[in-house]
């Protein structure tokens, strides 16, 4: 057998596991969670947290980095912890931190928080909360070097909002993270394994902002009501929503 044919073989068995198994291992969200609340689109986000099925699924490719970046995070998390950071990544009962509003309709969780006795990190012995993401060094966006250059509020805006989202709900939920201000971004770079921290100061006003956001539309149970981000279904964005068909001819 050739090399090539042997391997896509292979290759073509594995996808096909991965995609019968995703529509098991995936039933569509029925809540609104931190990690949509940045997504410009007001319409997408409601198609996402209403429990309907996409037009489009991710490829195999993409669900493979999915469980990349759960698995990098794990990793990652074992890293702080054997090197002393004083990191919980799950309460007292084994789940992870986070908040509930509109019985349920929003919802955040949290990757993790550094608890007190990291002096080096700490401020004044308030935990800090941490966030990790994965991400490509890619020549083309250049989103790594934007991250390390200009911050994360302006290379991944998306993560941003979902950062200052979690510390918001979470200071007016939890009496023990009222007084929360700040959250690590840790990102780890999957061509070259490298890590970049940032520190994220929480912002009330933006924190609100999306607040508000997610009332509109964990509030709205007419989709209609709600603006689609383009007129044009041409729009870039529009063309890779995985809710095109259902958006634009109400399938
Ligand atoms: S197709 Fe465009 S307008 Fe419709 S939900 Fe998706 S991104 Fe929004």
């Amino acid at each position: 057998m050739e090399r090539e044919s042997f391997s896509n073989d292979i290759n073509k068995r594995l996808d096909s596991f991965i995609n019968q198994n995703y529509l098991l291992d995936n039933e569509p969200r029925t809540y609104l969670g931190a990690s949509a609340i940045g997504e410009d689109c007001y319409r997408l986000i409601w198609y996402n947290t209403n429990g309907l099925h996409p037009d489009y699924y991710p490829s195999a490719q993409i669900v493979r980095r999915f469980q990349m970046g759960h698995l990098m995070e794990e990793v990652t998390a074992k890293l702080f912890k054997g090197a002393g950071y004083n990191l919980l990544t799950t309460n007292e009962w084994s789940t992870q931190f986070g908040f509930e509003d509109l019985d349920g309709k929003i919802q955040g969780h949290l990757d993790g928080i550094f608890f007190s006795s990291n002096e080096s990190i700490l401020q004044h012995n308030i935990p800090i909360f941490w966030e990790h993401k994965i991400m490509k060094d890619d020549a083309k966006y250049k989103k790594w070097q934007k991250l390390k250059e200009n911050g994360v509020q302006k290379s991944h805006p998306n993560y941003y909002s979902q950062i200052q989202f979690n510390m918001g709900y979470m200071r007016a939920m939890h009496d023990g993270f009222s007084n929360i201000r700040q959250t690590i971004l840790t990102a780890f770079n999957t061509n070259t394994s490298e890590y970049h921290h940032e520190l994220v100061e929480f912002d009330s006003n933006y924190a609100q902002g999306l607040v508000n956001k997610a009332y509109i539309i964990a509030t709205t149970t007419n989709v209609e009501a709600l603006p689609r981000i383009s007129k044009d279904r041409e729009f870039y964005k529009c063309k890779y929503c995985a809710y095109r068909d259902t958006c634009w001819e109400g399938k």
